[in-house]
């Protein structure tokens, strides 16, 4: 059960994952590469954690098919966004609001309540990746 709510959770986040690229794309080519780059890197954390999460319980047989399901929400979230004029005008903020939401209310305080640097560290790393991408996608215009 815990993995079947689960499982739905991410196939709405995959889902998004797809507008957020297909909407980009739309605004920018620049900003669409780097929404896919941005998303590319998180689809391995993703899988493994479905996969974990059926795994543990007692769907242990659906992790693999589960993960290919986040795989096929995606590629149906970007097809959808070139069909559905809402997702066309609003797909984009969204998306943004709904990833700057979750790392507000879930990451950012999971990071404060770590003792220690090697989290605030990686962090600002992933910011430093994020403007180091920026600047290298910026050349590419
Ligand atoms: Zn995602």
């Amino acid at each position: 059960m815990a993995g079947t709510s689960a499982l739905i959770g991410l196939l709405l986040h995959t889902f998004f994952d797809g507008v957020a690229i297909a909407s980009a794309f739309l605004v920018r080519p620049e900003l669409g590469l780097m929404v896919f780059i941005a998303i590319f890197l998180h689809k391995l954390p993703e899988g493994v954690t479905i996969s974990s999460i059926m795994m543990a319980g007692a769907e242990r047989e659906r992790g693999g098919r589960a993960a290919a399901l986040l795989g096929l929400a995606t590629l149906a979230g970007v097809i959808m966004t070139d069909h559905v004029g809402f997702l066309v005008q609003h797909g984009l903020a969204i998306s943004a609001g709904v990833a700057i939401y979750v790392a507000a209310s879930n990451l950012v305080p999971e990071l404060q309540g770590k003792h220690g640097w090697t989290m605030p560290a990686a962090f600002f790393a992933g910011a430093l990746v994020f403007f180091g991408t920026k600047t290298l996608v910026d050349g590419l215009s």
